[in-house]
């Protein structure tokens, strides 16, 4: 049988894509070696709490999301953080900083030296720099050490688990990058957008997920669509101008084809299919992340969103998440916390022992929260590929895969290892692919 699409591939990126296919008429066949769908952005219930194994929501700020939630019929079962989740802190030295978010508060805030706000404030000053450059250096260039060691290196771990030091500006924050070469200063980029829709460039937009956590999202958008489960891609082929594509489920054939899967994945199934494909995608590094849920069956005073840590006091958490205090994800009088753990700067902690782990994960909560309760509840979540690095090749990479692209005909590379790692941009990316490859095959 000759499919009209198939998706390799059921995590946000490979079920956006699947189901803009249907709203576009396509009735794509989806194949995904997991028993479950989601990928990364899978929840799991564990007596009373509701606990995410990967990511916690995104930001309702970007319209093909919403979209996407909207014609699935989702609109109901979104849950907007609480405003108590505003708060956010940096573990550094000792203690937590609250983050400041208005000047007022930015000067008055302990968190930064007197001479690392005089030298942050100096950025409108810093000439521009054209080439691509790491996210560390950019950001000592800009605004110094210390805004790299307490604001912006966390934030890059926060969202990347990544390394400053390897992380290329341009890939992993490309709009940030741009706003410097258009307007000379971040700062002043700011004045002028301020008022503008651009201003999402800064953040904005609320936190956002579903009342049962992200697996809703996914059984949501998959709705009417078929899937086949537990069916690993093991290769690709071509015959004339048909994708072939070897399962464990037995062969598919289809004229368009949508790769959502993780890099090192598609590296694997293309080799004999497209070299530059298994060469591009093969260069691209995950780092891991160690995820433990302590869960408690009593009210724990968190207020806020959590915490992550200063560059110089990362041990083995990169952040902790008050999750409890965020979306309803336990039960009235119990809370919840997640410790995140690894990241590309502390990868050395996927080698170790669960038990390890789980120790590691409850020192940090002694040390940085005094914390000394035992939980009612573990769970730890081991990703030893949690997150695509964007490096300094990255933007090759990227070319290739346009590149490849291009040669083959109904083909589209989509995934978050390739153009932005947030649900958002593997929603978006689903979205364009959906769109482009309806109208690529006549
Ligand atoms: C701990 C953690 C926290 C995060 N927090 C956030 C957050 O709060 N907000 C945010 O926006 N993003 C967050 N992210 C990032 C976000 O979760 C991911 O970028 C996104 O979910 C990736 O979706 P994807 O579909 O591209 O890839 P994946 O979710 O990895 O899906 C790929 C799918 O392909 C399948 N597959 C692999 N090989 C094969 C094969 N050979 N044949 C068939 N199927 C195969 C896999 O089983 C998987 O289901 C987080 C990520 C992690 C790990």
């Amino acid at each position: 049988m000759i499919y009209d699409a198939v998706i390799l591939g059921a995590g946000i990126s490979g079920l956006s894509a699947a189901r803009f296919l249907k709203l576009n008429g396509i009735e794509p066949l989806v194949i995904e070696k997991n028993s479950y769908l989601g990928g990364k952005a899978h929840t799991s219930k564990v007596a009373d709490f509701i606990i995410e194994e990967g990511p916690n929501g995104f930001l309702d700020n970007k319209p093909d999301t919403l979209e996407l939630v909207e014609k699935s019929s989702l609109l109901q079962e979104l849950v907007r953080a609480n405003e108590k989740a505003e708060k956010r802190f940096i573990f550094s030295g000792s203690r937590l900083y609250e983050l400041p978010f208005s000047p007022i508060a930015f000067i008055k805030s302990p968190l930064l030296s007197l001479a690392g706000k005089l030298r942050l404030a100096a950025e409108p000053f810093v000439e521009k720099k054209e080439s691509d450059e790491t996210l560390a250096d950019f950001v000592k260039r800009r605004f110094g050490k210390e805004a790299l060691n307490k604001l912006i290196g966390p934030m890059a771990t926060g969202v990347y688990a990544g390394d400053p030091d390897t992380m290329s500006v341009e890939s992993a924050f490309r709009r940030i990058k741009e706003l410097e070469r258009d307007y000379g200063s971040l700062f002043k980029a700011l004045i002028k957008l301020k008022k503008s829709s651009d201003a999402a460039a800064f953040g904005g937009g609320k936190l956002t997920s579903f009342t049962g956590g992200l697996t809703q999202m996914s059984a949501g958008i998959s709705k009417g669509i078929k899937i086949k489960l537990n069916t690993e891609a093991f290769s690709i082929k071509k015959d004339g101008k048909l994708f072939v594509v070897e399962t464990s489920g037995g062969i598919v054939s289809t004229r368009r084809l949508i790769s959502a899967l993780p890099a090192y994945e598609l590296s694997k199934i293309s080799d004999s299919f497209d070299k530059d494909i298994a060469q591009a995608a093969g260069m691209i590094n995950y780092a891991p992340i160690d995820v433990v849920a302590f869960g408690y069956n009593r009210k724990l005073d968190l207020d806020g969103f959590g915490f992550l840590f200063a560059l110089d006091d990362m041990r083995s958490a990169i952040g902790v998440l008050w999750d409890s205090s965020i979306f309803p994800r336990a039960a009235t009088g119990h809370s919840l916390i997640r410790v995140i753990l690894g990241g590309a700067r502390l990868a050395y902690i996927a080698e170790k022992e669960e038990k390890e782990v789980i120790n590691m994960a409850s020192e940090e909560l002694k040390r940085t929260m005094n914390l000394e309760i035992e939980p009612d509840v573990v769970k730890i979540i081991r990703h030893k590929k949690a997150i695509p690095q964007y490096l300094m090749n990255h933007k090759d990479v990227v070319a290739t895969i346009d590149g490849a692209e291009r040669r083959h005909e109904g083909l589209r590379i989509i995934g978050n290892a390739f153009r932005g790692i947030g649900l958002n941009d593997c929603v978006s990316a689903g979205k364009r692919a959906a769109v482009s490859i309806i109208s690529c095959i006549s």
